[in-house]
């Protein structure tokens, strides 16, 4: 549901002068420690964040597909790592019981994680299965009256923060490859499950990855999302699809991040006695970074208000995605020669985005596998017309 203009603005006031006044301040010490400090999370609760795309009947702010966007062009401002504190709740680790779920699922879940009382991680990625994800291994056996589980989920985020998992596993062993596959709610503290050693990463220090393991996890029947077998493969895709947006969003924050620190240097600097602003060919960098930024943000909110009046923007979503995260790896890389040597050093914020923004082209599907969405939905809008 839409907010009224007068409410929307007043919350993106908020939080841009929490990013601001907050957060920004607090940037050099969460990479340092490669820890969000404890207040940080009950702020966000208390603005909240963490269910942001929560409908209003479940506690959350109900914010519809373009308001979200625009929300996190602001929180794209700052480190990602505050937003990944939000992001799984928000994204990847709700969307699946608001989009598939029950009512029991939805009110059981949904308050908790609107309120941030719950953190929801969502555990699809295997060691033999990252892009190809129909080929997961991870299996859910029928057992009595429920399921027992056993695999292992690579590089799940908020894993070890996480009070409740979806989790995809194979629980038709003889349905060929997707359609096998369901999704499974599980309460993270369940006997059976153990979690690895945070990854040591490239960057986004303060958000933390771990491994999943099962061994004998038994979980009951009304687990699946949506009591609905075999589904588990469409609700992944679909939780995928509105992530992507949500995730352009946060490339375009961060590259109007990228293009004021290269501002306020080039603006501050001066070489043969000229600000690096005036200089020409200094000034081109700067503005295929904006003009780059401003297609982003144009095709983001598109998609976002296709999302939001059909539900689904399976095409947008994916170049969108595929065109923010690679223009955010490459605003950042001007950023760094803007900068010159400054930028190569760790007092700079641009060296630490540089090395940030290159997950976004990686995680919640590849460049590739966009590439792979968008061309198989042309493909085929074509072959359906002619
Ligand atoms: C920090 C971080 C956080 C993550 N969080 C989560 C999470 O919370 N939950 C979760 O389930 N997963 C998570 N992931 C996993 C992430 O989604 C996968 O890493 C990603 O989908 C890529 O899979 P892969 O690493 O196995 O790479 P691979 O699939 O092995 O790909 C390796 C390379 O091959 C390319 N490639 C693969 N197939 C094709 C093809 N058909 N055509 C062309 N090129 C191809 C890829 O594009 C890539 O360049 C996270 C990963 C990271 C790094």
């Amino acid at each position: 549901m839409a907010l009224d203009p007068e409410t929307l603005n007043q919350l993106l006031d908020s939080v841009r002068r929490y990013v601001d006044e907050r957060l920004i301040p607090l940037e050099e010490q969460v990479s340092r420690d490669d820890a969000i400090p404890d207040a940080v999370p009950a702020e966000m609760a208390e603005m909240g964040l963490y269910g942001v795309s929560i409908p209003e009947a479940y506690g959350g702010l109900g914010l519809s597909m373009v308001e979200e966007a625009r929300l996190m062009m602001e929180l794209g401002r700052t480190s990602p790592a505050f937003r990944s504190l939000i992001g799984t709740n928000v994204g990847i680790g709700s969307q699946g019981i608001v989009i598939d779920g029950t009512e029991e699922q939805k009110k059981s879940y949904l308050p908790r994680l609107a309120s941030g009382e719950l953190v929801g991680s969502f555990c699809l990625t295997e060691p033999e299965a990252g892009s190809d994800a129909a080929s997961i291994r991870t299996s859910a056996r029928k057992d009595g009256n429920g399921w027992i589980l056993n695999g292992t989920k690579r590089f799940i985020t908020n894993s070890r923060r996480a009070g409740v998992l979806t989790v995809m596993a194979r629980s038709d062993t003889d349905a060929p490859g997707s359609s096998g596959i369901s999704a499974f709610l599980v309460d993270a503290r369940t006997p059976g499950i153990s979690y690895g050693q945070p990854y040591r990463k490239m960057g986004q220090q303060g958000t933390h990855v771990a491994d999943v393991i099962f061994e004998d996890v038994r979980v009951p029947a009304d687990a699946v999302i949506g009591g609905v077998e075999g589904r588990g493969f469409k609700t992944a895709m679909k939780v995928l699809d509105r992530g992507r947006i949500h995730l352009s969003a946060v490339c375009v924050g961060i590259a109007q991040r990228l293009i004021e620190e290269s501002l306020r240097y080039a603006t501050e600097r001066q070489q043969f006695g000229s600000r690096l602003a005036d200089f020409q060919l200094v000034q081109a960098m700067l503005a295929d970074s904006q003009t780059e930024m401003y297609a982003a943000r144009s095709m983001t909110l598109d998609a976002a208000a296709l999302y939001t009046a059909e539900g689904k923007a399976p095409m947008e979503a994916a170049c969108c995605k595929y065109y923010a995260s690679e223009m955010v790896g490459r605003v950042a890389d001007r950023a760094v020669q803007i900068h010159g040597g400054a930028g190569y050093m760790a007092d700079y914020a641009v060296e630490r985005f540089y090395r940030d923004v290159r997950l976004f082209r990686i995680y919640e599907g590849t460049s590739q596998i966009q590439q792979i969405v968008i061309a198989r939905n042309m493909v085929k809008a074509w072959t359906d017309a002619h």
